[in-house]
């Protein structure tokens, strides 16, 4: 076929995959995704309207910061962003308090932060400058948030990349789109389609091979020949795919980058019951806690009676025996112990509910990448565009929120303009 040197295999239809063949499609590229689930969107994961009350997320949900790409996306897409407003609360084994943003030690630990030269992991980092009893508080709750937020292993995450979140004191805005992550998927991949992309679900990649292009083969038997590849699966599923050997070598830088886990819960009720009592509750945002589901959120300022729970990092490990039911289980539970609730009560007023170990899906075996000393390097080789497979995805972006969807959207993007300027 006269077109054979224009053909471009992309595994996986999560947001990179679906942004870099949109890209080259658009280019007059010839391009075929080949997707193992039966759906578009990867940890994007949009749920029926009908289940919740509203389009939720059972993955990605808030567009964090000034997320560029995505916010280009969505202006073309004609969807919009709504923004999180309301309070943020703590508990603290007993009662719940309005979230103090400011420790007193604060400006000890910017300056600390500042004078930071050489990179080292946030453990290193804490036992090098807060040792202290008087700093137990404050790298309690920096321990909390990196493994919470960033899914991430205080023993090997890189300070320098999480110095910036914390010298802004937060994660800046943080948003919903309008219609969830899922109404981006669909644009994203009609845009796929009506550019003449070929989507194949189903098609589980076992091993590539390459020579003057590449073969892809997949577990049911199918067999691809293209020109590029580009391999847009989590860094776990790297290891399951088959790959020639100097690809195999390349793809072992992929052991400096760090792959959190999140256990999601989703849970919705006939009422928001959390409103009664004294506790002037009606704008809740984020509530924090250490109960077994420490971090809940409500979809402030949308009112659906819907509470989303979060446990995130290494200690999801010691839920790895629990199945769906015992995790919605186990957040009922954290619930009735914040709120002072018989559990029971909570239980009978649940509508819906959702659960899902990110680790446990066989197509993620996991939530997200994070930053350890050694990530930066290690992404600019998994980024050589030296052959004709390449890989692509949220963990190769190097601007500051890795692990997002814009993140995987950048990646996509560019990879793509790497392929289209050779
Ligand atoms: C629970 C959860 C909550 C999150 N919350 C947020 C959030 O609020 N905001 C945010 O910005 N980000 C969030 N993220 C992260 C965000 O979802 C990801 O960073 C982003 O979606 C990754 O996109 P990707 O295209 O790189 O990878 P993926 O979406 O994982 O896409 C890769 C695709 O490859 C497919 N695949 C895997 N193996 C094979 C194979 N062998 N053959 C063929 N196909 C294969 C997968 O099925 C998948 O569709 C969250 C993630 C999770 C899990």
């Amino acid at each position: 076929m006269s077109d054979r040197s224009e053909h471009i295999v992309v595994v996986g239809a999560g947001a990179a995959g679906l942004m870099a063949a949109r890209e080259l499609a658009r280019a007059g590229k010839r391009v075929t995704i080949l997707e193992a689930r039966d759906r578009c969107g990867g940890r994007i994961h949009p749920l029926p309207a009908a289940q919740f009350g509203y389009a939720a997320d059972g993955g990605a949900e808030f567009v964090h910061g000034e997320a560029p790409v995505t916010r280009a996306l969505l202006h073309e897409a004609g969807l919009s962003l709504q923004a999180i407003e309301g309070t943020q609360r703590s508990f603290d084994g007993t009662k719940l308090l309005r979230e103090i943003h400011h420790d007193p030690h604060e400006a000890e630990l910017h300056a600390a932060l500042n004078d930071l030269k050489d990179d080292l992991t946030v453990a290193d980092f804490l036992r090098r400058h807060f040792a202290a009893d008087e700093y137990a508080r404050m790298r309690h709750s920096i321990r909390r948030m990196v493994e919470g937020y960033d899914a991430a292993d205080p023993e090997r995450a890189s300070t320098l990349a999480l110095r910036e979140e914390w010298m802004n004191g937060g994660h800046g805005m943080q948003a919903r789109i309008v219609g969830g992550y899922g109404a981006l998927v669909a644009f994203l991949a009609a845009e796929c389609r009506g550019h003449g992309v070929a989507i194949r679900f189903g098609a589980v990649v076992s091993a590539i091979e390459a020579g003057r292009g590449a073969v892809v083969r997949c577990t049911g038997g199918e067999v691809f020949a293209c020109d590029d590849v580009i391999l847009t699966v989590p860094l776990p599923l790297l290891r399951e795919i088959a790959l020639p050997e100097a690809v195999r070598e390349k793809a072992s830088a992929a052991d400096d980058i760090g792959f959190g886990n999140v256990v999601k819960i989703l849970l919705r009720f006939t009422r928001p019951w959390w409103r009664d009592g004294a506790a002037d509750l009606d704008d809740l945002t984020f509530l924090l806690s250490d109960e077994t589901i420490p971090v809940w959120w409500t979809q402030r300022p949308a009112e659906h009676p819907v509470l989303t729970g979060w446990f995130g990092g290494p200690r999801t490990a010691e839920l790895s025996g629990l199945d769906a039911q015992d995790l919605v289980d186990a957040g009922i539970d954290s619930l009735a112990a914040m709120f002072a609730r018989p559990r029971d009560d909570i239980a009978r007023s649940v509508v819906a509910a959702i659960a899902a170990n990110w680790a446990r899906d066989p197509f993620a075996r996991g939530a997200y990448s994070w930053a350890t000393p050694r990530t930066r390097a290690a992404q600019t080789i998994l980024a050589r565009a030296d052959g004709p497979v390449l890989f692509s995805g949220e963990a190769l972006y190097r601007g500051r929120d890795m692990g997002t969807v814009e993140a995987a959207l950048a990646s996509g993007l560019e990879t793509a303009e790497t392929i289209l300027r050779r």
